[in-house]
């Protein structure tokens, strides 16, 4: 039985191919390169019932992820999160057929362990023993975890503001981890050096073309829990794009294995914050290239990416899909976040909470529909985020009892 199908890499700008037996990073164009599986083969003998009885993680999906050998496979069990129906948020949005897709259920606490799981897995195949990444946090969390796992070297460069306890999972996960006074990009320009110099391999966003494949699982996966019905909006809490791009291209493959309705795609949104939105003013202006953001700022730092390396295949995938981009402003996230999190009893991370304030929006604007079945992406757990929920709770003494009137939390 053939674990993977994966047949070599392209270039979605040039085109040139590349084998995916060696360490690749991006095409000598620039672009980032992307995965090709052999589907005709696949099609012939790659049915939805083979996925019967197999665990419930990505993995399941081995067929179309790239790593070739399941000895491989470094895995904490991640993958096949839940779908949650938003009854009472989604009425209060005019949104009846509201769901959350909750990702806060995956390891490390963020869908950055799906791309973490899949590359780090091919990059242990490749025989990778160091590796280098900037993040904002999240990613650098789940990679240096995930390499540990592999028994793989990690160097991690973040921003100081980025989320504390993601400082904290390097550290215990036993990473080379720095900080960096500035922003993503900053620490990317760090990282790059340091692979210069050090001949360490490159994991960061879309250099190394296996993340994406971790993440396109969201969208395998959305498609299996819809019994292969694709619903009608995916709204996506977009910094890098890597989800969205992945989601994309899963759709497309389950279109190509004949899955899935070959007419019908959901459309897809990019979600940014007003702080830091340069995909939407790209989409906006009809753009296919994003201009880098000037002082980017927002308390969703997952999509503090003022420059993304994949900003033509986050655009294309909007266009083709007829989705999308639309910024939130700051406080309707934390006003969103409160929503979610008082109605639904989900803690969602401010990324999710965006996604969700974005819905609420483009249903008041009536781009989505009272009919349409809308996943909203909640990519983290709030509770990696403790400073989102403030305010002053009352202390008692042993042997004090409640106060009549309820002042308490705010
Ligand atoms: C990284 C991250 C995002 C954005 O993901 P991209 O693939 O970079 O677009 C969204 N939400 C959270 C919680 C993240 O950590
Ligand atoms: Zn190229």
């Amino acid at each position: 039985m053939t674990y993977s199908y994966v047949s070599h890499l392209y270039c979605p700008k040039c085109e040139k191919m590349y084998s995916t037996k060696n360490q690749n990073q991006l095409c000598e164009c620039g672009s980032p390169l992307l995965v090709s599986y052999k589907m005709d083969e696949l099609k012939e003998v790659f049915r939805p019932e083979n996925l019967n009885g197999r665990s419930a993680d990505l993995w399941r999906y081995h067929e179309i992820l790239p790593v070739e050998s399941e000895e491989n496979v470094v895995s904490l069990g991640e993958g096949m999160t839940p779908i949650v129906k938003m009854e009472k948020i989604g009425h209060d949005m005019k949104i009846p057929n509201l769901y959350m897709k909750d990702e806060g259920l995956i390891p490390s606490g963020s869908f950055k362990s799906r791309g973490a799981a899949v590359g780090v897995s091919k990059a242990k195949e490749l025989g990778v023993t160091e590796l280098a990444m900037p993040t904002n946090g999240n990613a650098g969390a789940a990679w240096s975890l995930y390499s540990s796992r592999a028994g793989i070297k990690s160097t991690i460069v973040m921003p100081v503001d980025a989320p504390e306890i993601t400082r904290k999972e390097c550290m215990a996960a036993g990473a080379n981890l720095f900080l960096v006074n500035g922003l993503i990009g900053d620490a990317g320009q760090i990282v790059a050096r340091a692979v210069k110099d050090e001949g360490m391999f490159d994991a960061s966003t879309l250099k190394e073309p296996y993340r994406i494949e971790g993440k396109k699982t969201m969208g395998l996966e959305i498609a299996e829990q819809f019994n292969w019905e694709v619903p009608d909006v995916i709204l996506y809490p977009t910094g890098g794009g890597v989800g969205l791009i992945g989601i994309y291209k899963a759709l497309r493959e389950l279109q190509e294995l004949g899955w899935i309705d070959a007419d019908k795609m959901p459309r897809l949104v990019a979600v940014q914050s007003e702080g830091c939105a340069p995909i939407v003013k790209a989409w906006e202006e009809g753009k296919t290239h994003a201009e880098p953001w000037k002082d980017a700022s927002t308390i969703a730092f997952g999509i503090n990416v003022a420059k993304a390396l994949g900003d033509f295949l986050i655009l294309e995938g909007i266009r083709e899909t007829n989705g999308c981009a639309i910024s939130v402003s700051e406080e309707s996230i934390m006003t969103e976040l409160r929503a979610v999190s008082s109605m639904e009893g989900a803690y969602v991370c401010p990324e999710g909470a965006a996604a969700f304030a974005a819905a609420r929006q483009l249903r008041e604007q009536e781009w989505i529909n009272d009919d349409d079945r809308v996943v909203v992406l909640n990519t983290g757990a709030g509770i990696k985020y403790p400073n989102t929920i403030q305010g002053d709770v009352v202390t008692l003494e042993p042997g004090d009892s409640v106060p009549k009137t309820k002042e308490s939390v705010q």
